[in-house]
């Protein structure tokens, strides 16, 4: 039963109801009146026999049977409804007999209604002379049940018309129901496609209807709420990432080392090369510097992936650390795949023979294998510059030197050194 819908339950309950109450009603109400119909026809008939009686039984006893014929004729004209009349002496021999219709269709039961007998007495002595027998007609009985049946007809039409009524007032009722579920279903403050209006209905369902808009309403306005806050905290969020990179950005150019190589970075270059040029400077000592570039690493890059390249970065990085012997030698990552020596107080030659250790060194990379990948050789291309230092120069005259010089190694054929000083 729980799923059956409510609607569909108080139709049936509504219909169940009104076929039971009608039919009770009817039942009893024309069964009182067919009951009150018969007794009252009993009374009329009994009377009409009681009257007759005595009349009949006189005329009898005196012999006077032109008399009852006459009575009786004139009793059968003023009783419509007496169709029939026999009157039968005690010896059985009939003294009146009048018949307005044949008797044909009519049972003779006597049962009070349509067929009555009663024994006639001697009003004197008591004695029994005769018997009647009565029939009447049974049309006002037709009648009445035609008429009976005519208004239960109508009843249960009426009753009908009136079913229907409310079972289409339900049907209207829960129509108004489903479409508020419908939309309450369907309904996502998001978008906020909730498009009921407020009723002016007071009654129960006007009531949950309004309750179920305001509540709509209050879910619309915290919706839009939510999504502000969101908007709002997306833009913080946004803002804090910005400042963070920002801050990130700041610390990398701060910090002094390379997170890759793990060797000096270019900052930390400047301020090596600007401290130890002063002192250079002072103290009328030579600087050497190599600038180291790898050979078509772009190839490495492009046939390996750039996760072997750095790989392969981090070991010559590696590679031309340990190339170097000396405490005040000092090793940068210039940038991408480009690496600068710094040699305090060592002369240009000494800085050729290193280049000559770090390309020895490289074969060593023809050892490692990155990932299962086995790499062809690997060969670096060299520019070295050499200054002592005074007023009128600087350190990065001493780069401009080693950078040409290695653009000339490289045009060279690469995997070799080129020289300048000055
Ligand atoms: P050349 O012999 O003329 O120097 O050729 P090259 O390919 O080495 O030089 P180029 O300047 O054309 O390319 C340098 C390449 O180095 C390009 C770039 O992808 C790569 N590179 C630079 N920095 C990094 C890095 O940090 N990791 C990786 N994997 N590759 C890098
Ligand atoms: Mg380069
Ligand atoms: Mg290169």
């Amino acid at each position: 039963m729980r799923g059956v819908s409510i609607e569909l339950k108080m139709i049936i309950g509504l219909i169940f109801f009104a076929v039971f109450l009608v039919g009770f009603e009817r039942f009893q109400f024309s069964d009182n009146i067919v009951q009150q119909f018969i007794e009252s026809k009993k009374s009329k008939n009994k009377l009409l026999i009681d009257t007759i009686s005595p009349i009949i039984g006189l005329n009898i006893s005196l012999g006077l049977n032109n008399a009852n014929a006459e009575y009786l004729n004139q009793i059968m004209k003023q009783n419509n409804d007496l169709l029939n009349f026999d009157l039968i002496d005690s010896s059985g021999s009939r003294i009146f007999h009048y018949e307005k219709a044949p008797l044909i269709e009519i049972q003779k039961t006597v049962d009070g209604v349509r067929y009555a007998s009663q024994s006639i007495k001697d009003p004197v002595t008591g004695e029994n002379v005769g018997t009647v027998y009565l029939y009447f007609d049974d049309h006002e009985y037709q009648a009445m049940m035609e008429k009976n049946k005519e208004i239960t007809i109508k009843i249960f039409g009426i009753s009908f018309v009136v079913l229907m009524i409310f079972v289409l007032f339900i049907k209207r009722e829960f129509k108004f129901l489903k479409r508020l579920s419908e939309e309450v279903l369907q309904y996502d403050p998001h978008i906020n496609n909730f498009t009921l209006q407020k009723s002016d209905r007071t009654d129960e369902v006007g009531v949950i209807h309004n309750a179920i808009i305001s509540m709509v309403t209050k879910i619309n306005g915290y919706a839009t709420l939510l999504d502000d806050l969101n908007h709002s905290l997306a833009v913080k969020v946004e803002e804090r990432t910005q400042e963070l990179q920002n801050a990130n950005l700041q610390l990398q150019e701060l910090s002094l080392t390379d997170s890759l190589t793990h060797l000096s970075n270019r900052r930390s270059l400047a301020i090596h090369l600007h401290d130890i040029w002063e002192l250079a400077k002072r103290n009328h000592i030579v600087i050497s510097i190599i600038m180291c570039d790898i050979d078509h690493f772009k190839q490495v890059n492009d046939k390996y992936g750039h996760i072997i390249g750095d790989f392969v970065l981090k070991d010559i990085a590696n590679i031309l650390k340990n190339s170097l012997k000396r405490k005040s030698d000092f090793i940068a990552r210039y940038g991408g795949e480009e690496f600068m020596i710094v040699l305090y107080e060592t002369e240009i030659h000494t800085a050729e023979e290193i280049c000559g250790t770090i390309q020895n060194n490289l074969k060593d990379i023809n050892k490692f294998e990155y990932k299962e990948v086995k790499l062809n050789s690997i060969t670096m291309s060299f520019g070295i510059s050499s200054i002592t230092p005074n007023e009128t120069s600087e350190y990065n005259d001493l780069i401009k030197l080693a950078d040409m010089a290695l653009y000339q190694a490289k045009k060279n054929g690469r995997n070799c050194f080129v020289s300048i000083t000055e």
